[in-house]
């Protein structure tokens, strides 16, 4: 008998099955707005950890099977610590089972998931990141705000505008540049702050801009004004977070090609029943999911 292949099966057999996690970004509400794979995983993982600002018809997709974990993230109470949300991850993955880390939006933009992946990556654990639709996009869509448009912008910037000491220390100067887009994440708070600056780098009190509150939600609210008087429109109108700020010319275009109507927003339905509405037949088994 050859012991040492015995002892390689036995080996094989006995160790540790290692998971894998799906770092998967959950767009920006409207369940619609994910991707087929996103909506895969989610049928098939066993288990989902899953931030405040993921959207309800998203969690409806997540397969029966699946234990949620709720981390939080809203920057005031129920939130979990990052470390403590790295270290669940690992101790998931350890446990061989197929982990989804669902993150609102894109989680490579604003969403700490590169911070998430490099301690996964530093314990040996392999990983996938899923893209999604992160608000700028998904939000300027359903607000009618093309983010450039070639008679007014050639350029657009993502900033966020909630830094960790409260204030709002950004680089004026360049959000000030002409003929560019200027979107800001997690700027609700700072809304006047941020206007008062811009004009105060020369941007024109006249300049069109924007609060979209729960874009492409049932809730979706849109605010258009100009840098002056946005401040005081938003606070009249009552805006709750999570709200975008998009400030440029093309926010102009709203007036014209707002289409969105949430009378008629879309509801979840199961990725299965997607399929099979499509004519496809369902996938069985997770190893679809690998
Ligand atoms: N990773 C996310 C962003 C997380 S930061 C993404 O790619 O979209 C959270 C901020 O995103 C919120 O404070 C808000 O500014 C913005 N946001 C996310 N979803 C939104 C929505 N449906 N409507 C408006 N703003 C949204």
């Amino acid at each position: 008998m050859n012991s040492f292949v015995d002892m390689t099966a036995l080996l094989a057999r006995y160790r540790a099955p290692v998971g894998r996690v799906f770092l998967v970004g959950a767009g920006p509400g409207d369940p619609d707005l994910l991707t087929l794979r996103a909506a895969r995983l989610l049928a098939q993982a066993d288990v989902v950890v899953y931030d405040h600002l993921v959207g309800e018809g998203v969690l409806e997709l997540i397969g029966a099977q699946a234990e949620q974990i709720y981390v939080g993230k809203e920057r005031s109470h129920h939130s979990m610590a990052q470390d403590d949300i790295n270290a669940l991850l690992v101790r998931q993955a350890r446990l061989g089972r197929q982990v989804v880390r669902l993150k609102g939006g894109d989680p490579f933009v604003f969403g700490r998931g590169g911070e998430e992946l490099q301690v996964l990556a530093a314990h040996g654990i392999a990983f996938e990141v899923v893209p999604g639709i992160t608000a700028a996009c998904g939000v300027a869509s359903y607000a009618g705000i093309p983010l450039t448009h070639r008679d007014y912008a050639q350029s657009c910037l993502f900033v966020t505008g909630h830094l960790k000491d409260g204030s709002c220390n950004l680089d004026w100067p360049a959000l000030a540049r002409p003929r560019q887009t200027v979107v800001i994440y997690m700027g609700l708070g700072g809304l006047a702050d941020i206007c008062a600056q811009l004009i105060a780098h020369g941007v024109a009190a006249g300049m069109p801009a924007a609060v979209v509150q729960q874009g492409t939600t049932l809730d979706q609210r849109v605010v258009a004004a100009t840098l002056a008087d946005l401040p005081a429109r938003v606070a009249e109108a009552g805006l709750q977070s999570p709200c975008l700020i998009i400030v440029g010319e093309v926010v102009r275009l709203h007036e014209q090609l707002a289409w969105f109507d949430q009378r008629a927003a879309t509801t979840a339905v199961s990725f299965d029943d997607m399929l099979l509405e499509g004519g496809l037949r369902p996938a069985q088994g997770r190893s679809q999911a690998a």
